[in-house]
C-alpha cells in the first residue's frame, strides 16, 4: 500500500510517496521478524517516512500523535544501532510523564525481543534514586525517563553519556508545556556533540523550532498528510435509552458489537460500581477502574485488560487518564461526559493504527445536546442505532449470551526486573519441556520492577500456574497466582 507523506529537508517541502512494507525499510532480519511476530503488517505512515532517515543517522523532527505508531518509528532504528555486547548507554529517550516513559519502555522491550541481553532502564521521578543508580552501574543500553530525574543522574555522574549515539525527545511540545524547557536544554548541552537528535511533537510552536535550531543539524522534517483524521477510523454511533433502560441497552450493545476488549465510560464511581455488580453477577468478564483503586490493583486490572483476560472494563475519566490501552474494538459512553473534549479523548482509544473501532454513546434521546457538541468537535456524522422488539431478545437472554469467559487468563508472578526476569525467562518456563505449553498459548508478557504478568490461554492457565510454582526462574522460586478469575466465575 502507498501512502503520502510530506517530508521537508531544510525549508523545502517535498511530497513523497512512502513505501510501506517493513521489508523495504532496511531493518535487520531480527527486527523484521519481531515486527511480523507482533502482527504489525504494514508500517504506519510516520514509520515509513521516518525510519529510513533515522537509520541513516539523520537528525529529524517528526510530527506525530499518540496512536500514530511514533514509538516504534524511533524505537526500531535505536534497536538496530545498539551494540548489545557493550553495556553502555547508547540511546536516551526523554518523555514528559512517567506513564509515557513506561509505555515507551514497554514498546522498546517488546520490539527488542530479538536482541537477547538488551537492557532498557526507566529513570523517572517519584521513585527512589538509589536502585536507579545501581541499575546504571550494572550497565544498560537504552535509558528512558523524565527530564528532571535524567538530569539529576547526569549531573551526579551516575549516567555516563559518553557512548550516547541517539537522543529522542518524545512529545516534545508537551514536555515544554509542562515546564521542562530548562531541564531539557541543560540535558542536551551535557550530551556529546556528535550524536543524533530526534524530536517528536504533535505541534510546532516557536519553542520547539528554537530547540531544533539550537540542537539539531540539517534536520529532516516529516509531517504526515493524512487522508483523513485519525478519528476517521472510528465509527460513531448513538442509541437512546431511558434511565431505567440503560443496563439493558448496554447489554444489547455489548452483544451486537463483537469485541475482545470493550471500555465503558461512566461519569461517576457509583455508576461504575453498580454496573460491575449487575454484570459480574451474571457471569460476565468485567471489572472496574476508578479513582478508589490503589496502584497495585489498578496495574493488575490494566494488565488483565491489555492481555485480553478481561473483556469489559468499566471506568471513570479520572481513572482512565493516562490509561495505556489503545486499539480497542469498542468504546461505550454509558454516560456522556459534560465536556466535548472528554468525549473525543474517550473515543480516541478505539481504532488505532489502522483498525476500525466503534464508539457508541447512550443518549437521552434524539438531539442530545451533549452529543451534538461533541460530534461537532469531531466534525463527523454520528449514526443512530435502533433497538426494537425484533432485534432485541430481552435482557435475560442477553446476559446469558454475554456470560462468556475471556480468551486469556493473567498470571501474576512475584518477581520482576529487579530479579532480572526477562520475557524470555517466562516464555522458557512455560513452553518446551519444562512447561509443556505451546508458544501460541502464551500472550502478553509484562515485566514490572518487582512483579510480572503473563497471559496464557484460559484452558491451560491453571496448569501454567502449577508449573510456575513448581519450577524455578533464574534459579529462584517465585509465587505465581491467577488473578481476577473469580469475577466471571461468580455466577
Ligand atoms: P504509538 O503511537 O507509538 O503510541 O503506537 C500506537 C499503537 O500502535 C501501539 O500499541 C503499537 O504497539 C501499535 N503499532 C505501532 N506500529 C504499528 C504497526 N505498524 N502496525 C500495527 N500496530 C502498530
Amino acid at each position: 500500500m502507498l501512502r503520502w507523506a510530506c517530508i521537508c529537508v531544510g525549508q523545502s517541502p517535498i511530497v513523497l510517496r512512502v513505501q510501506s512494507s517493513f521489508e523495504s525499510l532496511s531493518l535487520s532480519a531480527a527486527l523484521t521478524a519481531v515486527v511480523a511476530d507482533l502482527g504489525y503488517t504494514d508500517p504506519t505512515p510516520i514509520q515509513a517516512a521516518t525510519i529510513p532517515a533515522l537509520l541513516k543517522g539523520r537528525d529529524l523532527v517528526g510530527q506525530s500523535k499518540t496512536g500514530s505508531g511514533k514509538t516504534a518509528a524511533f524505537a526500531l532504528p535505536i534497536l538496530q544501532g545498539i551494540e548489545v555486547q557493550r553495556r553502555v548507554v547508547q540511546a536516551l529517550v526523554l518523555c514528559p510523564t512517567r506513564e509515557l516513559s513506561a509505555q515507551v519502555a514497554r514498546e522498546l522491550r517488546k520490539l527488542g525481543r530479538g536482541h537477547p541481553g538488551l537492557a532498557v532502564l526507566e529513570l523517572v521521578g517519584g521513585q527512589p534514586s538509589r536502585p536507579q543508580r545501581e541499575a546504571l552501574e550494572r550497565g544498560v543500553h537504552v535509558v528512558i525517563g523524565t527530564p528532571g530525574r535524567l538530569l539529576d543522574h547526569l549531573e551526579r555522574g551516575a549516567l555516563d553519556p559518553s557512548s550516547l549515539r541517539t537522543v529522542v525527545l518524545d512529545e516534545a511540545d508537551r514536555m515544554l508545556d509542562m515546564g521542562f524547557g530548562e531541564d531539557v536544554t541543560r540535558l542536551l548541552r551535557a550530551l556529546p556533540e556528535k550524536r543524533q537528535t530526534v524530536l517528536f511533537s504533535a505541534t510546532f510552536p516557536d519553542s520547539i523550532e528554537a530547540i531544533s535550531r539550537s540542537f539539531q543539524r540539517d534536520a529532516v522534517r516529516v509531517t504526515i498528510e493524512e487522508p483523513e483524521e485519525a478519528l476517521g477510523e472510528i465509527r460513531q454511533l448513538q442509541l437512546s435509552a431511558a434511565p431505567g433502560e440503560k443496563l439493558h441497552a448496554l447489554c444489547w450493545l455489548l452483544d451486537r458489537f463483537p469485541h475482545e476488549s470493550a471500555l465503558v465510560f461512566c461519569n461517576f464511581k457509583a455508576t461504575v460500581a453498580q454496573l460491575v455488580e449487575d454484570l459480574a453477577g451474571s457471569g460476565m468478564s468485567v471489572d472496574r477502574l476508578d479513582g478508589d483503586l490503589d496502584q497495585f490493583h489498578r496495574d493488575q486490572v490494566l494488565a488483565r485488560f491489555r492481555s485480553q483476560s478481561l473483556r469489559v472494563l468499566i471506568a471513570t475519566d479520572v481513572a482512565g487518564r493516562g490509561l495505556d490501552v489503545q486499539g480497542l474494538d469498542l468504546v461505550i459512553n454509558f454516560e456522556l461526559p459534560p465536556q466535548p473534549e472528554v468525549y473525543v479523548h474517550r473515543i480516541g482509544r478505539t481504532g488505532r493504527a489502522g483498525r476500525q473501532g466503534v464508539a457508541v454513546s447512550l443518549t437521552r434521546g434524539p438531539g442530545d445536546e451533549r452529543l451534538e457538541a461533541a460530534a461537532a468537535l469531531t466534525g463527523m456524522e454520528v449514526d443512530t442505532l435502533t433497538r426494537s422488539a425484533e432485534n432485541d431478545p430481552g435482557i435475560e437472554t442477553l446476559l446469558r449470551t454475554l456470560a462468556r469467559p475471556p480468551r486469556m487468563g493473567t498470571i501474576l508472578i512475584s518477581g520482576g526486573r529487579k530479579d532480572r526476569i526477562r520475557p524470555g525467562d517466562l516464555l522458557g518456563a512455560l513452553t518446551g519441556e519444562a512447561g509443556g505449553l505451546r508458544g501460541d498459548d502464551v500472550g502478553k508478557i509484562e515485566i514490572q520492577q518487582k512483579l510480572s504478568y503473563v497471559a496464557v490461554a484460559l484452558p491451560v492457565a491453571r496448569s501454567a500456574v502449577e508449573c510456575l510454582n513448581r519450577g524455578r526462574i533464574k534459579g529462584k522460586r517465585f509465587r505465581a497466582t491467577l488473578v481476577g478469575v473469580s469475577a466471571w466465575r461468580s455466577s
